[in-house]
């Protein structure tokens, strides 16, 4: 759509632009087709658009086939939309969600799969949508965004941009790769905004691109070592050292010990958050180290092996998982991490685990309880952790396993070591009910196996 029949189009749906809504319409029909083109959304390809407007980017995605969801706030440019595109409406290529898109609940993207996300976003809630969208709740695989220009910058600066460099790029960086596309002037928009724009393409992190590290500690370092960028690093982040010492920090990351936090680069940031909080995740998983009970068929004890031989040999041996809920009824399900020798990045069970050499179900619970969400023994004692099912004998499906089921009440918040655990998070039964119809392939098998016995219950 040109200028003027945008202009014209307000004017019949008497919309006058509104600057809380961040509505800036983009009029110029190359730069609309040219940022749909960067996307190179594929027919059948699951796309949501943040802020559709009157549809500049909404009209060339569905010309390319994708199914879309628009998430519009403004009631009267939503109905717009629907009459608009009525036809793609109809045949369900388009759904347009009226509502705010910061409290879409992007959980629910689940069932159908990974999504592209596309907006010319509203400026006065940038920030949020992009953590609500990007963040590790939403099934996003990539993400083309236009944005004010200097937050686009921030965005996708390295140490080599220290103006703009800071705790927005590494936040967002740890988990995506951000490229910088291009500048929009303010002039392609109707009303101009004050300031340009930028777009800009991320792309989720490959596992293994990057070394493990402890989120929280990562963004707790970040965020204290940016908190005075005038200050040397060093003095701000010392006292969360282990042992205090900086300047042995600063020799193993190879910088100087009056380095400000603009001078350390990503790799360097999580190298710090593992000297704080070492992640291993070949430690954690340690094959010869645990030692489980090998039972028989009727699941009675017969001798002891290796967790390694016991996988590698597929003995029978014993295992428990936990189903957590919160007040709301949702289930807690937890991501499991990219370098688990077992089912990566596989969705699971709240938590699960193996019974040790002579340990209990119960004990072995309340351990996981402990080890996997990091509840303290008060907190996992208010649980009212109690076991309701058996699955029946070991078999393929259970991993060889003789697995106990047990429920627990919970609102969190958790712990769960990143060495395990990638995620976590609460999901509606409906939404799992038809993630697991839909996809199973996105979990574990373990956890499929339970939830089939649980509905049963
Ligand atoms: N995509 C259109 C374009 O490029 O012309 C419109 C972009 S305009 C910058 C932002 C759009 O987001 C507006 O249509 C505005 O009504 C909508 N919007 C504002 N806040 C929103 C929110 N919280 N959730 C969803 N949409 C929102």
């Amino acid at each position: 759509m040109n200028l003027s029949a945008i202009r014209a189009q307000l004017a019949q749906l008497a919309v006058t632009p509104a600057k809380t809504l961040g509505q800036n319409f983009l009029h110029d029909g190359n730069l609309a087709r040219w940022l749909v083109a960067q996307v190179e959304p594929q027919p059948g390809e699951r796309l949501v658009e943040i802020g559709p407007g009157l549809g500049a980017l909404t009209e060339h995605t569905l010309a390319r086939g994708a199914q879309l969801t628009a998430i519009e706030k403004d009631g009267r440019l939503a109905a717009h939309l629907r009459e608009r595109f009525q036809k793609e409406t109809a045949t369900g290529q388009l759904a347009v969600v009226h509502g705010d898109a910061t409290l879409f609940d992007v959980r629910a993207l689940w069932p159908d799969g990974p999504v592209t996300v596309l907006g010319n976003l509203p400026y006065y809630v940038t920030t949020p949508l992009l953590f609500h969208f990007c963040g590790p709740a939403a099934p996003t695989e990539r993400a083309l965004l236009v944005m004010q220009r200097e937050l686009a910058a921030r965005l996708a600066a390295t140490p080599a941009q220290a103006g703009d460099y800071g705790i927005l790029s590494l936040v967002i960086q740890r988990r995506w790769r951000v490229q910088f596309l291009r500048t929009l002037p303010a002039s392609v928009f109707t009303p101009t905004p004050k300031v340009a724009s930028g777009a800009v393409w991320l792309t989720p992190r490959a596992p293994g691109e990057l070394p493990p590290c402890d989120g929280e500690t990562f963004e707790q370092l970040v965020r204290r070592g940016f908190s005075q960028r005038r200050k040397q690093v060093g003095k701000l982040l010392a006292v969360l050292l282990p042992d205090g010492d900086w300047p042995a920090a600063a020799t193993r990351l190879g910088v100087s010990e009056k380095a400000r936090a603009e001078e350390l680069d990503l790799a360097r940031w999580i190298a710090l958050a593992n000297l704080v909080r070492p992640v291993e995740p070949a430690a954690a998983q340690d094959g010869a180290r645990e030692i489980f009970d090998v039972v028989d068929a009727a699941n009675a004890v017969v001798g002891q092996a290796s967790r390694a031989e016991v996988h590698a040999r597929g003995l029978r041996h014993r295992a428990l998982h936990i189903f957590v809920f919160n007040a709301a009824g949702e289930l807690f399900l937890q991501r499991r991490s990219p370098w688990k020798d077992t089912h990566p990045d596989k969705w699971d069970s709240s938590a699960a685990g193996h019974l040790d050499a002579g340990e209990s179900y119960a004990a072995a619970a309340r351990r996981e309880l402990r080890e996997e969400l990091g509840l303290d023994a008060a907190r996992a004692a208010a649980t009212e952790l109690r076991e309701v099912a058996e699955l029946g004998p070991a078999r393929p499906e259970t991993g060889w396993e003789f697995i106990r089921l047990f429920v627990a009440q919970c609102d969190g918040p958790f712990r769960p070591p990143p060495e395990e655990i990638a995620w976590g998070g609460f999901f509606p039964l409906a939404i799992v009910e038809r993630w697991i119809r839909q996809r199973p392939g996105d979990f574990a098998p373990g956890f499929l196996e339970c939830w089939k016995r649980w509905r049963a219950l």
